[in-house]
């Protein structure tokens, strides 16, 4: 029996493959090097254990070319969102409005005055440039950003619940209080998802979680029953991706304000979703407007930039100014910091709300959450038209929800209309699975034996790559 191991080519007659020849002139010398090394090692490791790899020239040539065509593409890339969630955490929640895109890319591929002041020529801070416009969507006092939402939560209770340990620096603690304790609800004990919880975040900024009240039911009594010469903050979390219902209460704002002020504690409002302008008309739930925390006399008010708001990933503190001071003179605060792509898209994007009804039309997020279902409808309608064209398709239009999403408002959805299509000769998860890993990647929904496209999230400009992403994916061979 001969030595399937001594069939192998070696390296230089592999690389000599015209399949590889040709592969130089698209790929660096070094990387068909080292595919070619790969499979072929690949292949080796196959025979020593008793399998059978195909070890002609041709198929290892071919092999080495899937490879690196594959490591040339790159591994984030953009997605059609036909899932009809509007902010999918996993698809990079909210998209930028042009003018947020085209500030971050000019950020980045240049220099800009991030900490300059160009009137004076001096040092300025570069959490200076979104402050107005943060002021402006929340009426506080002052406001800052930092990384994401549960960066400002940390810092925010480090800067209020730890700054009162400074005193006791050293060691000397006999008997002197740390205020370093946080009151927060039973009920508001959450976890948003990505393993954020709220009792950990608040360990990591070095506050001592005090819990009151059930579950259900939390009284004001219980806020004011906890309170101690320990006492630091009373925070409320704002149960954003679940509802506790039937026999409840909680203490609204307003009312913990009160006490707070009574004590002289400040109150920190985790919003988590950010709204900054209604949408109660477009049928979607009252959630509070960080407008309204700072009128109800919120001290600190914290939401993310990258869910309601329609920005770039990152968390916003806005309240009392002497508290942002706290905040931003945090050492933390270098660690958490925004840069400069991020910082250029948020302010462009809080530009967009100097006019709240022409963010409503242009945000890409707010647009999507607030189309009417007549025009989603209408649109399916064309496209399953076009669809239909594909020979091996069948195409209907139905009607469905699209969830809200992104830790946001999961369980919230509003009426939309989807593509149910099916192909022959393919079952509806590898038709899924198809349009996942075709380019642009498409990512639909499977249900009842179909896979279903929401349009909500697909943006016009992208409706031909969709067609043609479908054609191949039901056309595909293989
Ligand atoms: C989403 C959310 C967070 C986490 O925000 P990130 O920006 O993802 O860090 C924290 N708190 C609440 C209430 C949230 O809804």
């Amino acid at each position: 029996m001969s030595n399937p191991l001594r069939d192998l080519p070696s390296v230089t007659k592999l690389l000599a493959a015209p399949a590889l020849v040709a592969a130089r002139e698209r790929h660096p010398h070094a990387a068909v090097t080292a595919a070619a090394r790969s499979a072929l090692d690949s292949a080796r490791n196959k025979l020593a254990s008793g399998e059978s790899p195909a070890v002609g020239v041709e198929a290892l040539a071919a092999e080495v070319v899937a490879a690196l065509d594959a490591q040339a593409l790159p591994a984030l890339r953009p997605v059609i969102n036909a899932t009809g969630v509007v902010l999918h955490t996993n698809l990079g929640r909210s998209p930028l409005h042009e003018e947020a895109a085209r500030a971050a890319y000019e950020a980045a591929r240049g220099y800009l005055n991030l900490e300059l002041d160009l009137a004076t020529g001096k040092r300025a801070s570069r959490q200076g440039n979104v402050r107005a416009g943060l002021r402006a969507i929340t009426g506080a006092e002052s406001a800052t950003a930092v990384n994401n939402c549960a960066a400002a939560t940390v810092i925010a209770l480090r800067a209020i619940a730890v700054e009162h340990q400074e005193g006791i620096a050293g060691g000397a603690h006999g008997g002197f209080p740390l205020r370093n304790e946080v009151i927060v609800s039973r009920g508001q004990l959450v976890e948003i998802g990505g393993s954020f919880r709220i009792p950990e975040v608040m360990a990591v900024g070095g506050a001592i979680l005090r819990e009151v009240g059930t579950t259900n039911i939390t009284r004001l009594s219980d806020y004011e029953r906890a309170i101690t010469p320990n006492t630091a903050a009373l925070m409320r979390v704002h149960a954003s991706n679940y509802r506790v219902r039937g026999y409840t209460k909680s203490v609204d704002l307003p009312q913990l304000v009160e006490l707070g002020r009574k004590r002289g504690l400040p109150v920190i409002d985790d919003a988590g979703s950010g709204q900054a302008v209604d949408l109660t008309p477009f049928g979607l739930p009252g959630e509070p407007l960080v407008s309204a925390s700072i009128a109800a006399g919120a001290d600190l008010v914290l939401f993310s930039g990258d869910k309601l708001l329609g920005g770039p990933q990152c968390g916003i503190l806005a309240g009392k100014a002497d508290l942002v001071q706290k905040v931003e003179k945090d050492p933390l605060m270098r660690a958490f910091r925004l840069d400069k792509m991020t910082l250029a898209a948020l302010e462009a994007t809080l530009r967009l709300y100097r006019d709240p009804a022409e963010a409503l039309r242009t945000v890409p997020t707010l647009r999507m959450l607030t189309t009417p279902l007549a025009d989603l409808r209408r649109r399916c309608e064309s496209f399953a038209e076009w669809l239909r064209a594909i020979p091996g398709i069948t195409v209907g239009v139905r009607e469905d929800e699209s969830f809200v999403g992104g830790g946001s408002l999961p369980d919230v959805s509003v009426p939309t209309a989807v593509l149910a299509i099916s192909a022959a000769n393919m079952s509806e998860t590898e038709l899924a699975a198809r349009l996942r890993t075709g380019t642009p990647a498409v990512v639909g929904r499977v249900q009842d034996e179909r896979v279903l496209l929401d349009l909500r999230c697909v943006f016009e400009r992208q409706e031909e790559e969709l067609l043609e992403a479908v054609r191949l994916a039901v056309g595909r061979t293989e």
